[in-house]
């Protein structure tokens, strides 16, 4: 019997874009004698597409504006074997579709909704990963009514972690909203547009030089396995939106050069990470590091990462001998496993 899969698309984050691209990939793959695949784009609106908008949609890479919310069409996802739900960012990759689902008793793909609501947001994330062990950058967390009423006390944890620092909505991706910081004067700007995006904003330390920026992909669910490393090379000062999605910005290397026990620790500290998190089904773990000292730190994990047939995570299990369909067929294989 073929499995009955639904793939939800799009959503209401920033990252809807980037989730079609996403899923026009893994609707591709999918193979077509194992699972009978339904795609659903949901609008930025909340609203999930009846199936000729959804195909419009994914073909030009754009939804229809508009609309009411969800939840009637949410309930048809029942009579389906597994969800996978291919969407980046909050109402999507934070635990709250997983806990939909979760209600309506369907497996899915990917982190439940703890793992998924603890890694969307960096604060939670750095809290839990310190705990573990695990180095990373100093941080600072600031909420908005904070910032509205004592703004000083926040423009002080930003004088405390020094400049040149970061600052990032909490829970967000693809780099939207972050800005690197260089001199208090640019600190109310940047903290203004974190905030018109997420009521918690992340400060952070930069780190001590410009960061080698290293990943590796994690897969399975309670045995999870660790990909080669791949590190990103680009021009841009950081990796903001346009370095990620403008063809020819940013260089893939796999394996990352580097020497071998880097590669190892980085990959150690990953399924650290994965674990203590308790993400499922697949990870992409973000590093820094930083030749001059040798220091590793972990930036962030994605429980959804970019998933083109191009992006990060696929093919550093491609060069672990894993295909594009082979991946998404394993993936949707870990959802319906029993745990
Ligand atoms: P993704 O699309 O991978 O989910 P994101 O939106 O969650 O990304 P981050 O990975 O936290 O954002 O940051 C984006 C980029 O900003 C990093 O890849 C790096 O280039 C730069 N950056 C972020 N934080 C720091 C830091 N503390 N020090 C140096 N560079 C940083
Ligand atoms: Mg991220
Ligand atoms: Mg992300
Ligand atoms: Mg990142």
């Amino acid at each position: 019997m073929k499995k009955r899969i639904l793939l939800l698309a799009g959503g209401q984050s920033g990252e809807h874009e980037v989730s079609l691209l996403s899923a026009r990939s893994v609707l591709g793959a999918l193979p077509r004698d194992q699972f009978d695949v339904t795609p659903v784009v949901i609008s930025k609106q909340g609203r999930w597409l009846p199936p000729t908008e959804t195909v419009r949609a994914l073909e030009q890479g754009a939804a229809p504006v508009g609309g009411d919310l969800v939840l009637h069409r949410a309930a048809s996802a029942e009579g389906y074997d597994a969800v996978f739900p291919l969407l980046h960012g909050p109402m999507g990759e934070d635990g709250t579709v997983q806990g939909l689902l979760t209600l309506a008793g369907i497996p899915f793909v990917g982190s439940g909704v703890l793992g998924s609501a603890v890694s969307m947001d960096k604060v939670m994330t750095k809290q839990v990963l310190a705990s573990a062990g695990i180095a990373q950058v100093a941080w600072r967390l600031a909420v908005r009514r904070e910032w509205q009423q004592t703004p000083d006390a926040v423009r002080a944890r930003a004088a405390d972690l020094g400049y040149p620092l970061f600052v990032k909505p909490a829970n967000l991706g693809s780099s939207v909203g972050i800005s690197k910081v260089g001199t208090p004067a640019e600190l109310d700007g940047a903290l203004q547009l974190a905030f018109s995006l997420d009521r918690r904003v992340i400060l952070e330390a930069m780190t001590a030089h410009k960061p080698r920026e290293i990943e590796v992909g994690i897969l399975g669910n309670d045995a999870p396995i660790a990909s080669p490393v791949g590190e990103l090379r680009f021009e841009a000062e950081f990796y903001d939106y346009e370095t990620k999605y403008t063809e020819g910005r940013a260089a893939m290397h796999i394996p990352a050069p580097l020497p071998p026990e880097v590669a190892e620790q980085a990959r150690q500290t990953a399924l650290t990470a994965f674990r203590a998190l308790d993400c499922a089904g697949l990870a992409r773990v973000d590093f820094f590091y930083l030749e001059q000292t040798g220091e590793l730190l972990l930036n962030e994990v994605n429980t959804m990462p970019g998933f083109t047939t191009t992006s990060m995570y696929p093919k550093l299990f491609e060069a672990a001998g894993l295909s594009y369909s082979e991946l998404v067929t394993r993936l949707v294989q870990l959802a319906l496993e029993e745990r």
